[in-house]
């Protein structure tokens, strides 16, 4: 995973995408389905441009399927193709790969009319780390096994995998810097484990995450860490949580450090049930995010 993103590498990021995006038809914006709107990167609508795009909302297993819904309709409401994925899993790609055949029919018209009968769509996925690009690709690339040669004319080693009949997906993903600029979408990003342990404060992170977790999912709060109410302030929640735990240190003073990486690691992993965290109705007020 890349930690730092300093200028320098979001130029060089964006110079690679954009020498690839120019042989690309298609493009897969992957975010993250519990946090669609902190894991995009604004520089990528306007790489894309006017290009065919399509949002894939993966890891949809962890999502809240009723907060996804409202998303797949706000995503609709602005004209754009929306696909609900779980790479890990196993949601069928099918519909995905219907979708990119869809979008790229007008230009493969566009091919033949030129003569080029069998010019192929391609596409390619672009997203933030840890929103599972590789993962996608690799359950693409097992779809059809066999990896297609180098293009004539392209850089050698740009791998392509057929995944589909005229359907081509760079073996590359593009890779683009997360959104830090603004805390709310900071914030989130660290919670689902977007961005390195070492470049958040762990005890803001964890204040907020119970925070919203109070708010939207009492229940669940409750039932995984058997409490009987939640706190009035996080921070006594997180108590609770450590007590009930065992973290304790000498004097049975909660072991804050360690409740926080317990609470962490068990949002990452699902394990408190599906919960998202951006709600259409943070981003929808046009907030610059
Ligand atoms: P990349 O940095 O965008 O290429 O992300 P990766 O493909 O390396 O995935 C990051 C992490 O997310 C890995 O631990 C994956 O196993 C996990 N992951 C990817 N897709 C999904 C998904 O749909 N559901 C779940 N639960 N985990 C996923």
């Amino acid at each position: 995973m890349i930690i730092n993103w300093y200028p320098g590498h979001m130029a060089k990021a964006r110079r690679l995408i954009e020498e690839n995006l120019k042989i690309i038809d298609v493009v897969i914006e992957l975010v993250d389905a519990r946090i669609p709107m902190s894991s995009t990167n604004p520089m990528i609508s306007k790489l894309i441009g006017s290009k065919p795009s399509v949002i894939v909302m993966n890891k949809a297993d962890l999502a809240d399927p009723a907060v996804l819904d409202e998303w797949v309709r706000y995503y609709k409401q602005k004209g754009r193709h929306v696909i609900v994925m779980d790479s890990k899993g196993g949601r069928d790609i099918k519909p995905l790969i219907a979708l990119l055949r869809s979008l790229a029919a007008p230009r493969l018209e566009h091919w033949k009319a030129r003569g080029l009968k069998n010019r192929s769509i391609r596409t390619m996925i672009l997203g933030i780390p840890n929103v599972g690009k590789s993962t996608l690709i690799n359950k693409l690339a097992r779809r059809n096994a066999a990896k297609t040669a180098d293009k004539p004319g392209e850089t050698k080693g740009k791998q392509w995998v057929h995944i589909g009949t005229q359907l081509d997906l760079l073996d590359m993903p593009g890779v683009l810097w997360p959104k830090l600029e603004n805390q709310l979408c900071a914030y989130r990003l660290a919670a689902t484990g977007a961005i390195s342990d070492t470049v958040f404060d762990m005890e803001t992170v964890i204040t907020q995450l119970v925070r919203e977790l109070g708010q939207w999912y009492p229940d669940e709060l409750k039932k995984r860490y058997k409490l009987e109410n939640i706190g009035a302030k996080p921070l006594e929640t997180i108590d609770m949580i450590g007590r009930r735990r065992g973290c304790l240190v000498a004097g049975g003073m909660v072991d804050l450090e360690k409740t926080y990486k317990l609470i962490l690691k068990e949002y990452r992993e699902g394990i408190m049930g599906a919960i998202s965290l951006d709600r259409v109705a943070d981003f929808s007020k046009g907030a610059d995010v």
